[in-house]
């Protein structure tokens, strides 16, 4: 913001050599949008200024009952092209600061008051008891779900793990060996646990196996006893494991 703000400060004094007045004039200094250039014309020149912000997406996706989520292009556009209509020409500050006062206190997000708003006679969603309804949410993102297949492989006093490759997840840090689901080493294995870790973009269902026969050693690995494996870098939830089924077992 105060980077935008330099620059358009000294857009305006170089380039347009006062502050401008016109809305696309408006529109041209950096860090201005629709939104902002609306509220300028507005509340400094009390001109005309469609402004559509959350409160008023909010508040029009109930009054005309408007279907979809307000964000995507089609609403929208529809939303602008209201304000663009309803704006009156002149004088437009008191419209501005009612429309703005009216999304943010009464028809909130959550607890309408629509006992006391002064649109309730000619309002869609509280005439068709859509009120909660409207604006339409947004669909909630699912996580996928990976599974990944680790191997427990002890030998004497030592475990062993497998550096990661340098890029992907745990990128660089020593894990358990982790195979592909049709790996060999799995078709003669024993389950030993699962465990559950959250990624931002997906979830991750890990299955610990032991493998009942040998197996030989993947590339990258090596073998670490219990002070070594405190010395090195793991992923945290490996390191979780690790101590639970093995550094802290008696
Ligand atoms: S009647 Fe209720 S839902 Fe409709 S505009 Fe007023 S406060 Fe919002």
């Amino acid at each position: 913001r105060a980077r935008n703000l330099h620059k358009a400060a000294k857009y305006i004094v170089h380039d347009l050599g006062e502050f401008p007045f016109e809305l696309n004039d408006l529109l041209t200094i950096p860090g201005i949008g629709r939104y902002t250039a609306g509220a300028i014309r507005s509340f400094a020149y009390d001109a005309y200024g469609p402004i559509v912000d959350g409160n008023v997406r909010r508040l029009f996706c109930r009054l005309f009952g408007i279907e979809g989520v307000p964000t995507t292009s089609a609403v929208d556009k529809k939303l602008w092209a209201l304000a663009d209509l309803l704006t009156p020409k002149q004088n437009n500050r008191r419209f501005a600061q009612a429309l703005l006062d009216l999304g943010a206190t009464v028809c909130k997000p959550k607890q309408a008051d629509c006992l006391s708003c002064p649109l309730q006679t000619q309002c869609v969603a509280f005439n068709t008891g859509r009120v909660a309804e409207l604006p339409t949410a947004k669909p909630k993102k699912t996580t996928p779900t990976k599974a990944g297949h680790f191997l427990w492989i002890e030998q004497g006093d030592k475990l062993l793990l497998q550096k990661r490759p340098d890029s992907g997840i745990w990128a660089d840090l020593w894990s358990l060996p982790q195979v592909d689901e049709t790996a060999e080493a799995l078709s003669h294995a024993k389950l030993q646990g699962q465990f559950q870790h959250v990624f931002s973009h997906y979830k991750l269902d890990a299955s610990v196996w032991h493998p009942l026969s040998g197996v030989s050693e993947p590339a990258g690995s090596s073998w670490y006893n219990k002070e070594q494996v405190m010395e090195i870098g793991l992923p945290a939830p490996i390191r979780s494991w690790i101590e639970k089924n093995w550094l802290n077992k008696s």
